[in-house]
């Protein structure tokens, strides 16, 4: 399974306690999925004898189907009714969400603040944003929209989140929405949608905490450590590197104070063990302690290598106070 239909998996079972969340989540949905139908209803099943346009919600998701009728259930008591149509020139049955009365959906439509605007009949706009004032509400909403049109790219292969809209109005919507919890969006059109995009992992983090979806943020959190301990490995192999450096400049004072014992004192003045390193560290100035220690006879370790060459350092330091 996808990351982004993980993600979905766990929002479409939250449900929100306060009715004024609901209806924000409610109204997200709506205005992605629903539209109004004007066709000629000639089913015994409708009721709509008012002659309004009845209500539809059309969309494959059929998880966000079924979270929509719990949604208007619980929200407004009315009973969706799922009818089945024939896909456009195929045998394929789609099935949708319809409120049976064109009142019903009135009341919804009502509810939520959406209403068709002229010019576009396909698609249903706020006429006042008052559904999406209270924080806990813009949350639900953004939680709606991404259920209908969001994606989160997998998070081991980059950080990628976005709602992709119909409309620039509603594309922007949701860049005011996200702004109001310090979540910056982008926006920008894609062939003939408007996309919102965020690209930045610990503003993905963010996103999902906002919409509610705890075990997916813990799962991102996980990979994204993962992902910051291999950059600290990294760093720490540049650290190595450093500490390298710092062996090739401690090498370079021995070599000094070895030198200058040669010229003061000469080497014939040194104890065998202590003549035998001298020689050996001028001729190899890039060996670490340990290649010194395994060329000296007899060998000696680390410790042995780095107790004389301390020895050598404090002669030559008396030599210079002289
Ligand atoms: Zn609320």
């Amino acid at each position: 399974m996808s990351y982004s239909s993980a993600v979905k998996d766990e929002l479409v079972l939250k449900m929100d306690e306060a009715r004024h969340c609901r209806i924000a989540e409610l109204a997200a949905i709506l205005s992605f999925f629903g539209r109004l139908s004007y066709e000629e209803q000639d089913e015994v099943t409708i009721i709509n004898k008012e002659k309004e346009p009845l209500l539809e919600i059309v969309t494959e998701n059929e998880a966000v189907l079924r979270k929509c009728f719990t949604l208007i259930k619980k929200t407004f008591n009315i009973e969706a009714e799922v009818y089945f149509r024939y896909k456009n020139g195929t045998d394929k049955v789609d099935d949708h969400l319809r409120i049976k009365s064109g009142l019903e959906g009135k009341r919804i439509l009502e509810g939520t603040k959406l209403a068709v605007k002229a010019g576009t009949p396909c698609f249903l706009d706020f006429t006042s944003r008052t559904v999406l004032q209270a924080d806990c509400c813009r949350r639900a909403f953004i939680r709606g929209a991404f259920l209908c049109v969001g994606s989160i790219s997998d998070p081991r292969k980059g950080y990628h989140f976005e709602l992709v809209c119909p409309t620039k109005e509603k594309a922007v919507l949701l860049q005011e929405m996200m702004a109001s919890f310090h979540i910056f969006a982008r926006v920008v059109a894609r062939k003939k949608s408007f996309i919102t995009y965020v690209k930045e992992g610990s503003q993905i983090v963010d996103l999902l905490a906002v919409m509610g979806a705890s075990v997916s943020l813990m799962n991102l959190e996980n990979i994204r450590i993962v992902k910051e301990m291999r950059n600290s490995v990294n760093r720490q192999v540049n650290c190595e590197t450093a500490n390298l450096n710092k062996t090739i400049s401690a090498s370079l004072n021995q070599v000094e104070d070895i030198r200058l014992i040669e010229a003061r004192l000469g080497f014939e003045n040194l104890s065998e063990p202590l003549a035998q390193l001298a020689v050996l560290r001028l001729s190899y100035p890039e060996a670490s302690l340990k290649e010194l220690g395994d060329m000296s006879k007899p060998q000696i370790g680390k410790s042995g290598v780095n107790h004389r060459l301390r020895k050598l350092s404090m002669i030559a330091d008396e030599l210079r106070h002289r």
